[in-house]
């Protein structure tokens, strides 16, 4: 993979947030029909811990988010849908993608916001948002887009072009095809052990995110097996 910053794009959304503040536009209003239970979104696939999905498909009652967690992804999802286009959902394989924005002949584009901050940002830290990059590729048959990215805390807003090689894109896709049936398979025989990529998960301590933003980390700690009998007793 390849990636250059590009001003352009990042231009682009400060002027939508220009014309915004000048209440010159509308962002057209996408909305997204409740996913059914069971079927699987790209984010379910892209490295981050599946057993989240797991607890919510095969519990009756799993915890709730708790407030700081909903502030948080009000924050994103506010700037995501003030700044992107927004476009329907997209199908391919049994895997469901929600894909930020098309911007022409400047590509297409995935808005993400973080409290991060930019000058320790590195784009290695964040194999997600690359793995969706490379889902995006592979639905839109193209090989390269674009990542814009907010620092909240920096207020500033930065846009990358991310340039992908095809056999990338083509492992990439094969492994979230992969990490699918996984994903199936274990909630048909319910255990959750199969979806062995939590193991990523827990050596970023996925589990205790959140306690850095006040928050309590992740909501399924209370009825999650692997962080019982994994994590909690090395803590
Ligand atoms: S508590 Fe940890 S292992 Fe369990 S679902 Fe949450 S992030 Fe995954």
């Amino acid at each position: 993979m390849k990636y250059i910053e590009s001003l352009e794009v990042a231009m682009i959304y400060l002027n939508r947030i220009r014309d915004l503040m000048m209440g010159k536009t509308s962002m057209k209003e996408v909305s997204y029909p409740p996913r059914p239970i069971g079927e699987v979104h790209a984010s379910h696939l892209d490295g981050l811990c599946p057993l989240q999905a797991y607890y919510e498909w095969t519990l009756p009652d799993v915890p709730p988010h708790d407030g700081n967690t909903l502030m948080n992804f009000c924050t994103g999802r506010m700037f995501e849908h003030q700044l992107a286009t927004e476009l329907p959902p997209i199908v391919k394989d049994g895997i469901q993608l929600t894909l930020d924005d098309d911007l022409g002949e400047d590509g297409i584009c995935e808005l993400k916001f973080t409290k991060g901050y930019l000058k320790s940002f590195q784009m290695s830290k964040y194999p997600w948002w690359i793995c969706r990059c490379k889902q995006y590729c592979k639905v839109r048959e193209v090989d390269w887009m674009n990542l814009a990215v907010g620092f909240l805390n920096d207020v500033v807003l930065k846009a990358w072009r991310l340039e992908f090689t095809q056999e990338e894109i083509d492992s990439n896709w094969d492994t979230c095809l992969n990490r699918r049936d996984l994903l199936l398979e274990s909630v048909r025989i319910k255990d959750p052990t199969i979806l062995t990529w939590y193991k990523d998960a827990l050596k970023r301590k996925q589990c205790s995110w959140g306690v850095w933003k006040g928050g309590k980390g992740c909501r399924m700690k209370p009825v999650c097996h692997i962080y019982n009998t994994e994590v909690l007793p090395s803590l």
